[in-house]
């Protein structure tokens, strides 16, 4: 049974705030509906929260959820780096749209460097990404899909997820089904694991969802199963 990827992984959201301007950003609809900042277009770093990454129990962590990789503050990515070398029991996630603005390199190797592609204009994201950031692992997430993004070069891709826009912005893109088969085919043919989102299960129905963690991230799930059957009063 397919499962929300929530569930999977948290986020941990150190910086909020985005000026990329992507028109479907659920983000920047929350940030406001919530008064999480002032201005959703400034983004502002909470180094409080970094005691998070102190807790033992290990944790998939997405920390860019509401925000782009891209632009944070080379401060910001140095303080937030130095905190997860202190705490190697995790799973850093990471996306950008804009893999040319950075250079950046890492030797831990618990970090996922991702590039979001929604159309077949942007799949030399993927290529961006392997020369401007090194270290770590990368990942390739399509989502929306406002076209076929076709024949991609999955060269050293160690996760594909693949999803369809939610809310319910007025014309918004649904992922064709043949979109995702020919993703799914061509990860699959390197060996590399794909991820559905819960929200493509409408559209593809249950027996076609894959939901496939990367093994560094299915050990974590693992491990957290595991303490959540625990009593409280052990944690
Ligand atoms: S890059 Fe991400 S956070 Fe920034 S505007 Fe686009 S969807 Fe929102």
């Amino acid at each position: 049974m397919s499962v929300c990827i929530k569930s999977l992984i948290q986020n941990l959201n150190l910086v909020i705030g985005c000026n990329i301007g992507c028109s479907y950003c659920y983000a920047r609809t929350n940030v406001r509906r919530f008064h999480m900042t002032e201005d959703f277009a400034k983004p502002e770093y909470f180094p409080g929260k970094l005691r998070l990454l102190a807790r033992p129990r290990p944790q998939n962590l997405f920390l860019t959820g509401m925000s782009d990789f891209a632009r944070w503050a080379p401060a910001w990515r140095e303080e937030i780096f130095a905190a997860m070398a202190r705490n190697p029991q995790h799973q850093y996630i990471f996306l950008t749209k804009r893999p040319e603005e950075i250079s950046f390199s890492t030797t831990l190797d618990n970090v996922w460097f991702g590039v979001t592609v929604t159309s077949s204009r942007e799949t030399g994201r993927i290529q961006a990404l392997r020369e401007h950031i090194r270290g770590g692992h990368y990942h390739v997430t399509f989502e929306p899909l406002f076209d076929d993004p076709g024949q991609v070069d999955l060269a050293g891709i160690e996760w594909v997820v693949i999803g369809t826009e939610t809310g319910r912005r007025k014309g918004k893109a649904v992922t064709h089904p043949a979109w995702v088969h020919s993703l799914t085919r061509q990860a699959q043919n390197q060996g590399t694991p794909v991820f559905m989102k819960e929200d493509l299960l409408p559209i593809l129905g249950e027996e076609q969802m894959i939901q496939q963690l990367p093994p560094a991230m299915d050990r974590v799930w693992e491990e957290q199963k595991a303490w959540q059957k625990q009593p409280k009063t052990e944690f």
